[in-house]
């Protein structure tokens, strides 16, 4: 096992894409901060509008379902970062099916650059949602293995997309020799990410809900569904180590291994913790219309433990913590009238 900074010249150029959102963002400092002297980061997001902006890190904004502007991006990379998709919380993936599955072209475009440019490594962010959905019915839910996405059933739109760019990577290896890497995360929180408008996933929407209950003293929070779904959370330092690691490990080339939690925790007990944090008990109103995903979902991590030595185990209130206190000073920003993207 082994990392960037290890195997890579600090000349090295890395690509990281989806770079104006939570992830690509990070990933983007992450290598920046390790030295790398060559990041280049892009978003079809207008530059304002990105999560992070890095000094110091060419930073374009381009639509990467083009083939052209793929080809731009990869020209000269020794790695490529794909984390470009357009995604969002359940409330975005169960009611847009069309853009999710659109987000095919932007693999698909990446990947041919990136076999033409001669690019060393390439990652692809696949998710939990390649899981067969029939193995998620019930809240205490078996963790799931990587073997689990087989026979397919995956989640309508973006699970099935995410399921076929695994496939791409793995016959990009199988047929041309470029060295991929899948990794399957399970829901990924933290700060410098979607915190609302829509596209926000459960821990931000939380911690958002919390916020606005103190500031506007409604003492009442609502809960898409019953509360009793299950998941795991995955704080950001983790996802960021273990796609480091992952990339760097030949071991796993072509090989899609989950990046995630197996800490499971119910949405009741997710809001406990935020309430703990932010010192207030809320009213819970449930409601039982809203999209609410699978039943239960965790990661079995006993292929990262055996491959790396390492899984992800930043506790949920510590990584809770540093989000609550981000959303909350995110939403004080923007009534305060001021910007709240970070440089
Ligand atoms: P995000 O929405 O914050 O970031 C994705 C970025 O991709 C956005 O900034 C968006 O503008 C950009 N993008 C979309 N279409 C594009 C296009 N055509 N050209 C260029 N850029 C485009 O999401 P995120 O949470 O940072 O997720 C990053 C990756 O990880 C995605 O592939 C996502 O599917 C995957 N993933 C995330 C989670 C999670 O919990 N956050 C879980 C599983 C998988």
């Amino acid at each position: 096992m082994a990392t960037a900074r290890e195997v890579l010249d600090g000349d090295a150029l890395i690509v990281v894409t989806g770079a104006g959102g939570f992830i690509g963002g990070a990933l983007t400092r992450y290598f920046h901060e390790q030295g790398f002297r060559r990041v280049r980061a892009v978003d079809r997001k207008p530059l304002p509008d990105w999560y992070q902006r890095v000094a110091g890190v060419e930073s374009l904004c381009l639509d990467l379902s083009r083939q052209e502007n793929c080809e731009r991006v990869c020209e000269g990379a020794a790695e490529v970062y794909n984390l470009a998709a357009d995604m969002g919380g359940m409330g975005f993936i169960e009611h847009f099916r069309i853009e999710c599955l659109q987000s095919i072209l932007i693999n698909t475009y990446m990947l041919e650059a990136a076999y033409r440019a001669g690019v060393d490594r390439y990652f692809f962010s696949s998710s939990a949602c390649v899981y067969n959905t029939e193995l998620q019915k019930d809240p205490k839910v078996r963790a799931l293995k990587e073997a689990d996405a087989y026979p397919a059933m995956p989640e309508r739109g973006y699970g099935w997309e995410k399921l076929l760019s695994e496939l791409f990577c793995q016959e990009y290896w199988a047929e041309r020799r470029l060295k991929t890497f899948v990794a399957r995360f399970h829901n990924v929180y933290g700060p410098y990410g979607t915190w609302d408008g829509g596209r926000e996933k459960a821990p931000a929407a939380v911690c958002r809900k919390v916020v606005e209950a103190k500031d506007r003293g409604t003492g009442q929070i609502e809960i898409w569904g019953d509360g009793t779904q299950t998941r795991s959370f995955m704080y950001i330092d983790d996802c960021l180590t273990g796609i480091d690691r992952i990339v760097h490990t030949d071991e796993l080339i072509a090989t899609p291994i989950n990046l995630g939690s197996n800490q499971l925790v119910s949405i009741n007990q997710l809001v406990d913790i935020v309430e703990d944090i932010a010192g207030v008990e809320l009213r819970r109103n449930y409601k039982l219309d809203a999209p609410r995903g699978v039943a239960g979902r965790n990661s079995d991590n006993t292929m990262i433990r055996r491959v790396l030595g390492w899984e992800p185990g930043i506790p949920l209130r510590e990584g809770l913590a540093h989000t609550y206190a981000w959303i909350e000073r995110q939403y004080a920003d923007r009534k305060a009238g001021k910007r709240t993207v970070r440089d």
